[in-house]
């Protein structure tokens, strides 16, 4: 049992550093006994807050006992000869990582992704002016040579730059780089990020690979403190029971609760889903983690309740 939980708690580990990666801010929680994965002793999940104010669960880690290994007789044999049934843990983080990447940090525009696990990295537009042009695709090329080690595309095609820039912005590429004939006489070259939208102009010589990765982080580091955001404007805590039914129609709660089914269910008369009990007190979350229940007064600890998809 105790080897299970082990692996149950680096699964956890495991987790918190993908979404990390994904700079998507997550609740750790175990979910009520009455509502965890149906065979399981219990269930972790990893919840995270929609910019619409319902929860996602993004992925679950059950510890499993040794019910399953019964009902399919899975043994092994002891140091003494014995045999006993061992115990198994299983995982799942499915294709919901997706949709919580795209809602949390795309915007008006379309996909905001981050530097890393954007399928293109990079575009590259060139500025074509006639007469120009061969000045501006040969400082192109030595543009693209410094950037080989990352998922390109070079878009000369026949759009306007406008449209180029609608277009790739739509799609969620993080860096943009311009060049006209303008910046190929002075050897520079205009960087646009597509979370900020800002552009500014950086000497050609100055880019290089580890300079590139150096902006992929400092934009993940920008993407997961405006999704912080965006969970703490659709977070709320709740000391009242008469206020929940009101604030759960928009907002993920947070309350105190013992783990008493009949708390639990009065919690769900109002409206939410009770998704469990905080694991851990996450950095945005800045409220205590034990307090006394809201619907009985007994101790207990910060829970949370939301409208979930
Ligand atoms: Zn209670």
């Amino acid at each position: 049992y105790e080897e299970a939980e082990e692996q149950v708690k680096k699964a956890i580990g495991y987790y918190k550093e993908f979404y990390d990666f994904l700079a998507i801010p997550y609740m750790v929680i175990r979910r009520p006994d009455w509502d965890k994965f149906p065979g399981a002793v219990y269930t972790i999940a990893f919840d995270t807050v929609m910019p619409d104010g319902r929860s996602l669960q993004i992925g679950t880690v059950h510890h499993l006992g040794d019910n399953f290994a019964k009902t399919f007789d899975i043994t092994y044999e002891g140091i003494d000869g014995e045999h006993y049934y061992v115990h198994q843990t299983c995982y799942g983080i499915s294709e919901r990582c997706i949709a919580s990447l795209i809602s949390i940090h795309g915007d008006d525009l379309g996909l905001v992704l981050p530097f890393e696990v954007a399928p293109i990295q990079i575009v590259v537009i060139p500025v074509l002016y006639k007469g120009k042009d061969q000045m501006v695709l040969e400082f192109s090329k030595e543009l693209l040579e410094k950037i080989r080690a990352f998922r390109f595309v070079f878009d000369a095609g026949e759009d306007r730059p406008g449209a180029k820039y609608y277009k790739w912005e739509l799609k969620g590429v993080p860096l943009r780089f311009e060049i006209g004939p303008r910046e190929a006489e002075r050897r520079e070259v205009v960087v646009s990020f597509r979370d900020e939208r800002k552009k500014f102009s950086v000497l050609i010589d100055e880019i290089n690979e580890y300079e590139i990765r150096r902006w992929g982080e400092e934009m993940r580091r920008r993407l997961r403190e405006k999704a912080v955001g965006s969970v703490l404007s659709r977070l709320k805590f709740v000391n009242r029971l008469s206020e929940l039914s009101e604030v759960v129609r928009d907002y993920v709660s947070l309350i105190y609760l013992c783990r008493n089914r009949e708390c639990g269910d009065e919690i769900e008369r109002h409206g939410g889903k009770l998704l469990g009990w905080l694991e851990e007190i996450p950095d945005f979350i800045s409220v205590r983690k034990e307090g006394k229940c809201i619907v009985c007064g007994s101790n207990g600890s910060l829970a949370v309740s939301a409208r979930s998809y």
